[in-house]
């Protein structure tokens, strides 16, 4: 080895560390004790715990813990600021967003060193990732709030709105609620994490500085309990909930019924998929910055590595070498590449992860070297030799820990990396734009990231799939999860029905029909499982038909069915246009049977009905092509395709009511967007849809698309809400079985819209656009690397 060379490899870094001073004075001035900012004021600090640096263990303050009647206050002042926030024009509004954004440049550096003492995380990455993306957010959605009533023209805001964070990216999180909820017009009460409330705080005494209307921002700090407090709140109308897939899925249950809006934004286990033809360098550094980015403790780290077999032992090879130079020490040292973890309890869990991983067979490998003698640190560890069953395969670790497995060939690829309940981020790497483009669509998360990684902007959404939750954050998407429709609130609750009793008692008396209505399944009639029937009145009380008393067993067979035809979702919108437009026009030709059919049952001329279901179909046939993604363009060198995909297998529950168009109405844009459907038509009145199946044959929709269970509503959306093979659930009902369906879809997170009890008038033509267009699909943005 020549001389330079030498000094090359054996050159070490010297220390580089950032200054405390301003963090510590800021404490300082402060006593090191915080109160919680409600209504525009400080209280005084009551029952508090510490919030401590982790890197050494050291208290930084006392913080307040929020108790119940903190909550009530800070809903209070929210509630109060409300009228005259919103009333704002967009512009003053996007002018107090704008002085934050201004405000946080100015004391950026202030922010980060408070950031990396409360959390842990590297200065390099809060002073040049987190507290510049902070200050983009602000300005970025300035702009919402000077634009959305052009942009948004018929929504509000949801009033007050109760945000809970986690801990890995305190000021990010609090800025990706914060902002686009002020923007959108709504006042906020925000709980930040209990191991980091420090920079919140330091961000409320900004709001006091540019003047915010007292009530508008709240902060209350505290632990779980403060967030169940907030959670529970009558007088909240929206919760925001980042964090992870278990507390979110306990916030599902606590709010299902309560008619509160709710995005959650959970954990997450994302592949990072290495083709062969990828330039492995630069997805070696990627990698790096995929899992070790914030030691780990990332929602969208690339956690999984999935690398092409031809590659894997060069790629490893390269990969142990790399490891081995990362610097692990003072988060305070620019020249650190991972910090320390949260908090103990952390370090703990993660190391349980591990020893649970080798019992099962896994191999660790961690670079030599000694971690700092206090502090909670990990070193960066890579395992190998698992199978998909292994612990740290299937769990998050949210930890410096990379599983590595291998795969042969593309489709084995998209199999590995869609296996996980999980699905809020992947990156891939190949030098093919072929081969990336092919897989993007496949996988099966809300950021896809192509030859590069860990990418985040104001105006790109950002959320996830599957358990990793619903809603998105960043741009358009993210707004809209602020607003709603201002129709909404004249909706009144739906009288209830009189029931009809059957004039004939004797089960057996099928009058002059001969003829039970089978179950649509798979593109057969089906009988049902149960054997028995249901009858189906007439408003006087006479039987005029009989269907199938669907269950468990059947919906299970059509959900079956159902998954067995999602190639639907990828069958070109025009041709799902043709499907849509030969069912209308089927039906079309049979107007007048389907219009004494709705007689029949109603007692009502149903021309009118059968006419708005064939102009309803056509809505959406038009729409199938048009209800697009879009591209953004932010300030790195890619741009990000917002690509629209369907959700996957919906259960429909239509309403008693109008028994033909109710289903129509909601079954037309799950079709549209791609989705096969499961439906349970009108309890009391379901023969104009058992009526259908001969029109769906002559429209070759294909077997599976469109599947009909006839029998008790309320009943079958029970099993379909707890059926882990439905990814959304629509049902008509009452209230009381609204949030029984929104409580029982908490399993597997699925999306739910009930109608709450309150009548929806589906015959409306505002139900022809983007309503229902935007419960059937979700937001996948796609980012490739584009300029220079
Ligand atoms: P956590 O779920 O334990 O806590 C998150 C927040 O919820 C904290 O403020 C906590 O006090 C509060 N909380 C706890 N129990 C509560 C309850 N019953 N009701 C209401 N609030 C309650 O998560 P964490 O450990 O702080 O953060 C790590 C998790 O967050 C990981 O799973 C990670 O993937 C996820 N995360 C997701 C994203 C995303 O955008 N998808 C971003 C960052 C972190």
């Amino acid at each position: 080895m020549n001389e330079i060379a030498r000094i090359f490899e054996t050159l070490d870094y010297g220390p580089a560390p950032e200054g405390p001073e301003q963090a510590n004075a800021w404490l300082d001035a402060h006593d090191r004790k915080f109160g919680h900012f409600i209504d525009g004021k400080w209280t005084r600090p009551g029952k508090t715990f510490s919030s401590d640096n982790p890197a050494t263990g050291e208290s930084l303050a006392q913080i307040s813990m929020g108790s119940e009647d903190d909550v009530n206050a800070a809903v209070k002042a929210a509630r109060a600021a409300f009228k005259g926030w919103s009333a704002l024009s967009g512009y003053e509004r996007g002018k107090y967003l704008y002085a934050i954004a201004r405000a946080i440049q100015k004391h950026a550096r202030l922010f980060a060193v408070l950031e990396t003492l409360d959390n842990g995380k590297p200065i390099r990455e809060s002073r040049d990732i987190d507290i510049p993306l902070v200050a983009r957010h602000f300005y970025h959605h300035a702009g919402w709030a000077q634009h959305l009533s052009r942009e948004f023209p018929d929504a509000v805001p949801y009033g007050v709105c109760g945000q809970i964070i986690p801990w890995n990216f305190p000021l990010l999180m609090l800025a990706w609620k914060i902002a686009p909820a002020l923007a959108a017009g709504n006042t906020v009460i925000l709980k930040p994490a209990e191991f980091t409330s420090l920079t919140a705080l330091l961000f409320a005494e900004i709001c006091e500085r540019v003047g915010l209307p007292k009530g508008v921002v709240n902060i209350v700090t505290g632990e779980g309990g403060t967030g169940q407090a907030i959670t529970a709140h009558a007088g909240i109308d929206k919760i925001a909930f980042t964090g992870s897939t278990e507390v979110g899925k306990a916030i599902r249950a606590v709010t299902a019924g309560s008619g509160k809006g709710l995005s959650l934004e959970l954990g997450g286990k994302s592949p990072y998929i290495v083709f062969e033809d990828a330039d492995i360098d630069s997805a070696i550094e990627g990698l790096i910055d995929a899992i070790w980015f914030n030691q780990g403790q990332v929602c969208c780290a690339g956690s999984r590595l999935l690398v092409q077999e031809s590659i894997e032992a060069r790629f490893i090879t390269k990969l142990k070498k790399r490891m081995a130079s990362l610097r692990v020490g003072d988060p305070l040292d620019k020249s650190i590449d991972i910090g320390a973890m949260i908090a103990p309890v952390q370090v703990e869990r993660i190391k349980d992860l591990m020893k649970r991983g080798v019992a099962e067979g896994a191999d660790i490998y961690e670079p030599d070297g000694q971690l700092p003698s206090r502090g909670c640190f990990l070193k960066p560890a890579l395992v190998t030799n698992v199978s998909p069953a292994n612990t740290l395969v299937a769990e998050e670790i949210f930890g410096p820990v990379l599983v590595a497995m291998s795969f042969r060939t593309p489709e084995e690829a998209v199999q590995l990396a869609n296996n996980t309940k999980y699905g809020l981020a992947a990156t891939i790497w190949s030098e093919n734009i072929n081969l990336a483009l092919d897989i993007a669509p496949q996988i099966k998360a809300g950021v896809v990231w192509i030859n590069g990684t860990n990418n985040f902007d104001a105006a790109v959404g950002f959320g996830g799939y599957k358990e990793s939750g619903y809603g998105r954050e960043g741009g358009r998407e993210g707004m809209s999860a602020y607003l709603k429709p201002a129709w909404e609130k004249e909706l009144k609750a739906v009288p209830v029905a009189k029931a009809v009793e059957p004039r004939a008692g004797n089960p057996l008396d099928t009058g002059h029909l001969d003829q039970t209505a089978k179950m649509y399944i798979g593109g057969k009639q089906a009988r049902p499982d149960s054997g028995y029937s249901r009858a189906v009145l007439d408003p006087s009380g006479k039987l005029i038909g009989e269907v199938g008393d669907g269950n468990r067993k059947d919906i299970r067979n059509a959900v079956e069915a159902a998954r067995a035809a999602l190639g639907w979702s990828t069958t070109p919108a025009h041709t799902r246009a043709q499907i849509l437009y030969f069912l209308a026009e089927n039906l079309d030709y049979r107007r007048d049977e389907f219009a004494a059919r709705l007689k029949l049952q109603t007692g009502e001329d149903g021309t009118e009905e059968v006419a708005l279901s064939v102009e309803r179909l056509f809505a959406f046939a038009g729409w199938a092509d048009k209800y697009d993604g879009a591209v953004h363009n932010p300030p790195l060198r890619a741009v990000a395709a917002a690509m629209i995909e369907p959700l996957g297998v919906i259960g429909i529950v239509a309403p008693n009511a109008r028994p033909l168009l109710g289903s129509i109405a909601l079954l037309a844009p799950a079709l549209a967007m791609g989705n096969p459907v499961v439906l349970v038509p009108s309890g009391t009145s379901p023969l104009s849809l058992t009526d259908l199946y001969q029109v769906i044959e002559t429209s070759d929709v294909p077997n599976g698309v469109i599947n009909i269970v006839t029998g008790d509503s309320v009943a079958l959306a029970k099993t379909l809400a707890e059926h882990d093979g439905v990814d959304g659930l629509w049902f008509v009902g009452s209230a009381d079985a609204s949030a029984m369906v929104e409580k029982a879809s908490t399993s597997n997170l699925k999306q739910t819209w009930t109608s709450r009890g309150l009548e929806f008038d589906l015959s409306n033509r505002r139900f022809e656009g983007d309503y229902f267009l935007a419960k059937a699909t979700q937001v996948k943005n796609v980012w490739i690397p584009y300029g220079a």
